[in-house]
């Protein structure tokens, strides 16, 4: 079942949500964003707790505003689990299934195929308080999915848990999608479970949706500068465009003239910013004769070793870089450095769309 939210609006006295998204069937998009930027009113809003001043919302091209929130056939997880601390576990998956009045024998047999999906086979008789946060956690999955919803609603539901846990149960709930082909919405402030789990990524602020697309396209290549500094690190250069030959401009800016791939927006004397990601740096011995090509010269203010990668932090008149490098050559802090960034690797970004 595919989902789409067409323009819709939904106003608090200081917030406005406009939302237009679509979710393909089988795929799991996610909802990115800051604190307070409208994730959970736009999962509220197409579950039916909240109703939209304005807009529809579409499962499989039939429109579900009117229904109340039970009859919409969604299923939701939620971050606190929200499991019935007086019901064991399997009696907490089956209990959707009690409320449709479907025969204890068949339920239980549902109940017991979903606790084997989200590998607790043998944990149907225990207390919820007998389980931990990621034990819970994949309860309230498998309760979740026990009605065969049409759609899966996940709302940071991996956050009350530690990292090495959230990482291994982010690649069960993919593996458990990807099994049963749910069409599925996943709510999320962390911008590295976004890129690991996700078909697309949506990036939201202040109630709207700033660029949707797959993780590597959101990665590489940022719509602004908003989903440049909020996915990964950034390296940010402010400057004014000089000139466009071809395919490529030539950037000016504080440190020199950046070619860069001129995007379509671009034209002689427009202010943007030069983007390029840490990793695509490369260190030179020397700046080349003439100053061509892109090089930028500085200063190390900073290493950090992450094992195989070093992290340099290089400053330049007023600028600040973080460089990732793979092997670590000879430098410390206060070393003069050269370094260069391809053309291809840059790119120029309007501060917002
Ligand atoms: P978080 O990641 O912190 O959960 P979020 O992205 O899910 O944040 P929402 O909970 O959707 O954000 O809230 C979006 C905005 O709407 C916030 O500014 C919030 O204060 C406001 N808001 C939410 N519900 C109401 C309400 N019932 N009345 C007024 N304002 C509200």
């Amino acid at each position: 079942m595919s989902l789409r939210l067409k323009d819709v609006v939904k106003e608090y006295p200081d917030f406005k949500l406009r939302i237009d998204l679509r979710v393909n069937k089988g795929e799991l998009v996610t909802i990115l964003g800051p604190s307070g930027c409208g994730k959970t009113t736009t999962l509220r809003v197409i579950a039916g707790f909240i109703t939209p001043d304005k807009g529809n919302i579409f499962v499989s091209d039939r429109s579900i505003e009117h229904l109340p929130p039970h009859k919409r056939q969604i299923g939701i997880v939620f971050q606190d689990y929200a499991l019935f601390p007086n019901l064991n576990v399997l009696d907490n998956i089956a209990f959707g299934l009690k409320m449709q009045r479907v025969k204890r024998i068949l339920r239980e047999a549902k109940a017991r195929k979903l606790l084997k999906l989200v590998h607790l086979k043998d944990y149907g008789g225990r207390k919820i308080s007998q389980l931990s946060g990621g034990e819970q956690q994949r309860v309230a999955l498998a309760r979740a999915l026990a009605t065969e919803p049409r759609l899966l609603l996940l709302d940071e539901p991996l956050s009350a848990l530690d990292a090495k846990l959230r990482k291994g149960l982010r690649g069960e709930i993919r593996r458990i999608q990807r099994e049963l082909a749910i069409t599925t919405l996943y709510i999320t402030h962390d911008q590295e479970e976004a890129l690991a789990l996700s078909d697309r990524i949506a990036v939201m602020r202040n109630g709207k949706i700033e660029q949707v697309g797959s993780p590597q396209e959101i990665y590489n290549e940022p719509a602004n500068l908003f989903v440049a500094g909020f996915i990964g690190q950034a390296n940010i250069l402010e400057g004014t465009v000089r000139s466009i030959e071809r395919r490529y401009a030539l950037f000016n800016t504080a440190l020199g003239d950046i070619r860069v791939p001129a995007p379509r927006s671009c034209y002689p004397g427009r202010k943007m910013h030069l983007f390029f990601r840490p990793e695509n740096c490369t260190i030179r011995n020397s700046t080349p004769a003439g100053n061509k090509g892109n090089y930028i010269r500085g200063v190390v203010a900073g290493i950090e070793y992450l094992g195989e990668i070093m992290q340099l932090e290089v400053v330049s008149w007023n600028s600040r870089f973080i460089l990732r490098l793979r092997g670590c050559p000879p430098l410390a802090a206060g070393d003069q450095v050269v370094f260069s960034i391809k053309a291809d690797n840059c790119r120029l970004l309007p501060a917002t769309r």
